[in-house]
């Protein structure tokens, strides 16, 4: 089950504004920062935030770096397990 997150909107120095997770490090720092609401996903706060402000794009420290970070750990797992096997049906043969 997911559960809800509170998500936050703070101006872009260039341009528009930028959604951040509750407790990221950079809402510390943002004098000027905005509540959008309590969401079960970062897609969805995108979408309420759009509503509300624009352009909006996701923080690349809460909200783009780990997803990427959880992905590549989970792949090499699956390998070594496949070559597990292998070894296994070897040694019956003798
Ligand atoms: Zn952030």
């Amino acid at each position: 089950m997911l559960e809800p997150c509170y998500f936050y909107l703070c101006p872009d120095p260039d341009d528009g504004w930028i959604l951040h997770k509750k407790g990221c490090y950079v809402l510390e720092f943002e004098e000027e920062k905005l509540f959008i609401g309590s969401l079960y996903t970062a897609q969805q706060a995108l979408t309420v935030a759009r509503i509300r402000c624009s352009p909006v794009v996701y923080c690349s420290d809460c909200l783009i770096n780990k997803s990427h970070r959880q992905v590549k750990k989970s792949a090499p797992q699956k390998a070594k397990s496949v070559i597990a096997q292998r070894h296994f049906n070897d040694d019956k043969k003798k």
